[in-house]
């Protein structure tokens, strides 16, 4: 594949190749070091019912590195995916979850909604994932039906069987499943049926447009019909506006996510949050 190119030229591609690889795995010795540093935090987004009940909260990773700078989990996720650091990462994150789901019990018992763990393609295909939750919800002694584990479609590319039994399993184990990004991915509807989700969760994508976009009105509408059909929760991402929330209430939408209700709160706000928004004590 001899290229014809002019002088320089490949020399040029080499060397924006090792400024990026140069950067990258800077990147990756200070996220290897990210978490015994302390420099990783759980932040919780309130997932909030048309009744004003706080149904839920999603768990959301921050990462401030040794100079205070915030990195966000798009840029870091993918790269701690590729170095295999995901998946320490990922434990940390989930024990967080379960340690915080009994610190809520005995602070906030008003609040018995699900918590919600992001799960990473790679992570969840790793032969012990399964174990590790397990591990973590009995040691936590918390009930396993207020962990929701949120899954892309992705998940089920590699190994479809695979992700189903470990779907299976741990739900009859008593841990909630959710689609996270629902209607972005390659997935056809079919594998739906077979898997035992409770929950799908709408893109912030289709929301953003909603009002201006009449093909995301009815992406939207679609998703939540597809969930009553199939007797599942569904939960509307990034919502920031009245109208956005006033339409999905309309179609019934089970639950809304958004800075329109709360941006993501570390713990003690969080626990604040909770305090402040008990169901009934709003007004409207
Ligand atoms: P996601 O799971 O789809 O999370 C929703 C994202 O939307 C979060 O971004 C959240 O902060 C943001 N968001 C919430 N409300 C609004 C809103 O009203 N408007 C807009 N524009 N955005 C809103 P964040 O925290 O930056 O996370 C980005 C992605 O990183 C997540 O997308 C998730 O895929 C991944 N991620 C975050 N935490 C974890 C984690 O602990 N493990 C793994 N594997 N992935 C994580
Ligand atoms: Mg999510
Ligand atoms: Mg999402
Ligand atoms: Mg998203």
């Amino acid at each position: 594949h001899a290229k014809r190119a002019g002088p320089g030229e490949v020399q040029m591609y080499d060397m924006s190749m090792q400024v990026e690889m140069t950067a990258r795995m800077r990147m990756e010795r200070a996220l290897q070091q990210a978490q015994q540093n302390s420099e990783f935090a759980v932040y919780f987004q309130p997932q909030v019912a048309a009744s004003g009940e706080v149904v839920g909260a999603e768990v959301l990773l921050r990462w401030k590195d040794e100079q205070g700078r915030f990195i966000p989990p798009a840029v870091f996720v993918p790269l701690a995916e590729r170095c295999g650091l995901i998946r320490p990462i990922g434990e940390w994150v989930l024990k967080q979850a379960c340690e915080y789901i009994a610190t809520f019990n005995r602070v906030v018992p008003e609040f018995t909604g699900h918590v919600s763990v992001n799960v990473s393609a790679s992570q969840f295909m790793q032969t012990d994932y399964e174990q590790s939750v397990r591990r973590q919800v009995l040691d936590t002694g918390i009930n396993p039906s207020r962990l929701t584990l949120e899954i892309t479609e992705s998940a089920f590319i590699g190994d479809m069987e695979d992700a189903i039994e470990k779907i299976n399993s741990l739900h009859a184990f008593g841990v909630r499943f959710s689609i996270d990004d629902f209607g972005t991915g390659y997935s056809s509807l079919s594998y739906l049926r077979r898997l035992p989700v409770q929950e799908l969760k709408i893109d912030q994508a289709f929301v953003r447009n909603l009002g201006a976009d009449g093909r995301d009105l009815h992406m939207i509408r679609t998703i939540i019909e597809i969930s009553r059909y199939m007797g599942l929760d569904v939960v509307a991402e990034g919502v920031e506006t009245e109208l956005q929330r006033n339409t999905l209430e309309a179609m019934n939408c089970w639950a809304l996510q958004g800075y329109l209700l709360s941006p993501p709160l570390d713990g003690p706000a969080f626990l604040e949050w909770v305090r402040d928004h008990r169901q009934g004590s709003q007004v409207s």
